[in-house]
């Protein structure tokens, strides 16, 4: 029933001469999401405004549900456009979508005008009594509310007028790849995922890194990761994923230093190899699930020693959420039953009885130490030998 959708931005709206980059980020966005539905869609930039425009059929719901996952979209209107050919041209019209639009006419109304264009020859008063008027003698079960009307009809005289009434929440937030590209630490786990997503949703591209240890950690385990990587693409666009094999450095660690300390220093070694990636892919950052005290590597002095080996900033983007708040955007956005499925992760397979929780930092060092030169032959081994996975959404077909 429509053929177009009037795209509404919020913040991005505010960047002063960065709104040029801001739209295109927008219109590339919204076109990687609707290549994820059934139907052919342009995509177009006009007077400081993006619409889509269904160019063959296409499924209301699906559209939606594609253009959901575009941060920076702040609201999405089904929009009428309409040729401005006199204004009793435009009253039938404005009654004939309001005619399909609400069968039911028992509703209080208010007409919302607005003259984007000055050499229309009303003004937006004159066509708000105007319409108004007509909408009442066309429909006698309407009423007006002027304060609080169930039905906002909005009419904007622009190259084309602009009739919409309904306008459905985007996700807010920013374009994805208007704020550089930062390095994910992507497990299995509920915590990761909704990293991703939360710095995505500032506008960031994520690029991933997954440590995974066979024969102790399976395929189906580094399955899953690909798969929440799936998910997070959604979103963030296509992610590089880099998969590493991190066996041989946790034997090692496990086999020279004492058990206690082991996750601390393994995360060490992470934050290191993460960061080798983050090089490589211009990344400006790296991103973790980490939240204060969920778990003895994630107390303050425990996030202190994983940090002190990183020249890049790590951001935490759920740093002061609880699991609860965690878990209810982890079902957000479809990753939850996916990252409970309950596949080994290499960080609990060698993990201590009793892991420290304050640990030491020059202590952390000192044990590191027994690691000598092996270790940075490890690590090279590891990272020459990961393996680079191109992750994008499922596309229907
Ligand atoms: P998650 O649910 O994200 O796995 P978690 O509560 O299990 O988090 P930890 O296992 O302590 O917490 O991991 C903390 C963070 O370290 C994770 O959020 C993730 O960013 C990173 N991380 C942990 N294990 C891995 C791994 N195998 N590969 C990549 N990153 C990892
Ligand atoms: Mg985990």
């Amino acid at each position: 029933m429509y053929k177009s959708f009037l795209i509404k931005y919020g913040e991005i709206a505010i960047k002063g001469k960065n709104r040029y980059l801001f739209e295109e980020a927008l219109v590339r966005q919204i076109r990687y999401a609707l290549s994820f539905a059934e139907g052919s869609f342009e995509v177009r930039r006009l007077q400081g405004r993006i619409y889509v425009d269904a160019l063959s059929e296409y499924d209301f719901d699906e559209v939606m549900e594609a253009l959901s996952h575009v941060f920076g979209i702040v609201g999405i209107c089904p929009v009428v456009l309409a040729e401005d050919e006199g204004f009793e041209a435009l009253v039938k019209e404005v009654c004939a979508y309001f005619d399909r639009v609400y069968p039911d006419k028992h509703k209080t109304f208010k007409v919302h005008a607005r003259r984007a264009r000055k050499n229309y020859p009303m003004d937006s008063m004159e066509l708000n009594a105007a319409l108004g008027e007509r909408l009442l003698t066309a429909f006698p079960e309407l009423k007006v509310d002027v304060h609080r009307p169930d039905i906002l009809l909005c009419v904007e005289i622009r190259e084309k007028i602009n009739i919409y009434s309904t306008e459905y929440p985007g996700p807010g937030g920013m374009p994805v790849g208007t704020n550089g590209r930062a390095m994910l630490l992507l497990s299995g786990g509920i915590d990761s995922p909704v990293a991703g997503y939360m710095i995505a949703k500032r506008g960031v591209a994520v690029d991933a890194v997954y440590f995974h240890a066979p024969p102790y950690t399976s395929e189906r385990a580094k399955q899953k990761v690909v798969d929440l990587a799936r998910i997070i693409s959604r979103y963030a666009g296509p992610i590089r994923l880099h998969v590493v094999n991190f066996t041989d450095i946790q034997l090692y660690i496990y086999e020279q230093c004492p058990h206690e300390e082991l996750t601390i220093i393994m995360r060490r070694y992470m934050m290191k190899i993460a960061e080798y990636f983050a090089g490589q892919d211009q990344c400006l950052g790296l991103v973790t699930g980490e939240s204060i005290g969920q778990v003895a590597s994630q107390t303050m002095q425990s996030l202190a020693a994983t940090n002190a080996v990183c020249s890049l900033p790590v951001y935490r983007p759920l740093i002061g959420f609880d699991k609860k708040e965690i878990i209810e955007i982890s079902e957000k956005i479809d990753a939850y039953e996916t990252s409970i499925l309950p596949y080994e992760d290499c960080c609990t397979i060698f993990v201590a009885k009793h892991p420290v929780t304050k640990p030491n930092l020059r202590v952390i060092e000192r044990s590191e130490q027994r690691l000598g030169e092996k270790i940075e032959a490890l690590v090279e081994t590891a990272v020459e030998t990961a393996e680079l996975i191109c992750v994008e959404a499922e596309r229907t077909e």
